[in-house]
């Protein structure tokens, strides 16, 4: 058994791996897109799949799946398993992917989503199922929940070996403890052979009352002014997570307080289609929400939250934004600003004293998102659209946001477990945060153990 790595090594976009377990057989766990710097202009899939017999889909992160596609393209033909909110997320997201940045014919697109929806097979949390193989070895796998977005998951993979099995675990992205309304990852029981994320590998992130208080002082500095206040945000997950918070804010403010004078814009047809599907999968919320929900509260809908659809709309704002009377938050995907509607806001607005732009999640190195938090802090410039944009914005950065593990979590996921990995791979994050993880893994399990930092297959 070994494994390959076709991406999320050198930064952490374009997860995809190969988890070998004979020589005619193998599994992908994820098929995703690069981004900023690791993007490329050729997207096809370069490495043989004649050998891989089915698809683990860890959860529908653009950068996890966005390249299934052209791994159809390419004549994979097995089964895509993925649980069943990612189930049903997933082709929503890949419709997205290709209007976005492939094709806007119709034909194309729906051909590709009815071969996605014959492919998907739905897994219950916490289940064994069969993996198809080309020989005679049974292979098993169970999906565990991830805490890292709604439906996500980690794998566990059992690969016989002589008289035993060799179990393989691949985190995906792992939630951080207090990601909001989703419960926090718990360790697995064992694993001999662990792949894991490391994003922030080398940062603790800031308490759950801190990065609230922080989020509150930010935005009532910020809606002072009447300016705009703008937060990019992933369509899933992080968006649904900020609405969430926004509405605690909203409810505990006091009746004459500023708060209830914000309007909340997601403008994103996408985010609001996730957003149903958030409300639709309560089942998997955590505790406190649900606990909200018995209360008769809306932890996702709120008086004051507008969503905006089509393109004209969107265009109609940003106008209407240049004239209002009243503080507005805009969330709009995407996350790290690499396209998606919250790039129009940023040409707009960047320009303006009186915005103000809150990065709440990782910004990949060479994304836009990550050009604003290094420039905009000394009143530099970004290009956007081969424009020169000078940023006169505030620009904040708030951490405990993340909807990844920080150091702490990653080392948790690992201790915790019952029986302790001989052999762990650190993927999915940049130089700096894989050395400083694999140092924490080394002084935590001790000489025994083998720790490395993955290399492009
Ligand atoms: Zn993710
Ligand atoms: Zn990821």
């Amino acid at each position: 058994m070994h494994i390959k790595h076709h991406g999320a090594v050198n930064g952490v976009t374009g997860s995809c791996h190969e988890l070998i377990t004979s020589t005619d057989t193998s599994i992908l766990i994820d098929c995703g897109l690069f981004q900023g710097e690791d993007a490329g202009t050729d997207l096809s899939i370069k490495f043989d799949i004649s050998n891989v017999t089915a698809l683990i889909v860890t959860h529908c992160h653009i950068d996890h799946v966005g390249r299934i596609p052209y791994l159809f393209a390419t004549g994979f033909s097995g089964p895509i398993y993925t649980s069943i909110a990612s189930a049903s997320l997933l082709p929503l997201v890949i419709e997205d992917a290709l209007k976005v940045g492939v094709t806007r014919d119709e034909k194309i697109i729906n051909a590709c989503l009815s071969l996605l929806n014959k492919r998907i097979i739905a897994i219950d949390f916490n289940t064994w199922f069969e993996l198809p193989s080309n020989n005679q070895q049974t292979l098993k796998a169970r999906l565990q929940r991830a805490g890292h977005i709604l439906g996500s998951a980690y794998v566990e993979i059992d690969v016989p070996n002589k008289a035993t099995t060799h179990r393989v675990v691949f985190s995906g992205d792992l939630g951080a403890p207090y990601t909001p309304l989703l419960p926090a990852p718990k360790p697995p029981y064992k694993a001999d052979t662990l792949v894991i994320e490391s994003t922030y590998g080398d940062k603790n992130h800031q308490g759950r009352k801190q990065r609230t208080q922080t989020l509150k002082k930010v935005i009532e500095q910020a809606v002072k002014d009447n300016g705009v206040v703008l937060i990019p945000a992933f369509s899933i997950g992080r968006t649904q997570e900020l609405l969430y918070e926004l509405e605690q804010l909203i409810h505990n403010a006091s009746p004459h307080s500023p708060w209830h004078n914000i309007e909340v814009i997601v403008d994103s047809p996408m985010a609001a289609n996730f957003t149903q599907q958030y409300r639709k999968f309560k089942t998997l919320w955590d505790k406190e929400a649900k606990q909200r929900l018995a209360k008769g509260r809306h932890p996702l809908n709120f008086e004051s939250l507008h969503t905006v659809n089509s393109h004209k709309e969107h265009m109609a704002v940003i106008n209407y934004l240049n004239k209002r009377e009243k503080p507005a938050i805009i969330l709009a995907a995407s996350g790290m600003c690499t396209g998606g509607r919250i790039v129009n806001y940023l040409e707009a607005f960047l320009p303006a004293k009186t915005t103000d732009v809150i990065f709440v999640g990782y910004q990949g190195r060479g994304t836009l998102g990550r050009e604003i938090q290094k420039y905009g802090s000394r009143g530099g410039y970004v290009f956007i659209n081969n424009e020169k944009v000078y940023i006169k914005a505030k620009i904040h950065t708030i951490s405990g946001y993340s909807a990844h593990a920080d150091q702490k979590g990653l080392i948790r996921f690992v201790t915790g477990m019952q029986k302790k990995p001989s052999h762990i791979k650190l993927v999915h994050g940049d130089d700096r945060a894989k050395q400083l993880l694999a140092e924490k893994y080394r002084e935590a399990l001790g000489e025994g153990v083998k720790v490395e930092i993955a290399k492009l297959s």
